[in-house]
């Protein structure tokens, strides 16, 4: 009986759990994306931040987080004026995973 040594399950672990989170900086291109650039500038807080210019706050990097900032409450309230281009946001949703 032939026993494998190769134990990649603990190497896989190991991988698996990486100590330092993916983080998402801020891309130039989300300034000419139409549903940010109205709004949207880069934070002088770092790289990984964005910063809302509409609110005057700090956001975390990331499509999914700027399009959940971009339909909060605070900031829809702020921003009323395009409110009528939020309906038309709905497309956007199944593109939030691919990056833009
Ligand atoms: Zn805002």
């Amino acid at each position: 009986m032939e026993e494998d040594n190769e134990t990649p399950s603990s190497s896989t672990l190991k991988s698996a759990s990486k100590e330092r989170k993916y983080v998402q900086k801020f891309k130039a291109s989300w300034l000419e994306h139409p549903d940010f650039k109205t709004w949207l500038k880069k934070s002088d807080k770092g790289e990984t931040k964005a910063y809302c210019k509409i609110c005057d706050c700090d956001l975390v990097c990331g499509m999914s987080e700027l399009l959940k900032h971009k339909n909060s409450a605070k900031h829809t309230k702020k921003d009323g004026c395009y409110f009528a281009m939020w309906k038309n946001v709905n497309f956007f949703e199944q593109k939030s995973d691919a990056r833009y």
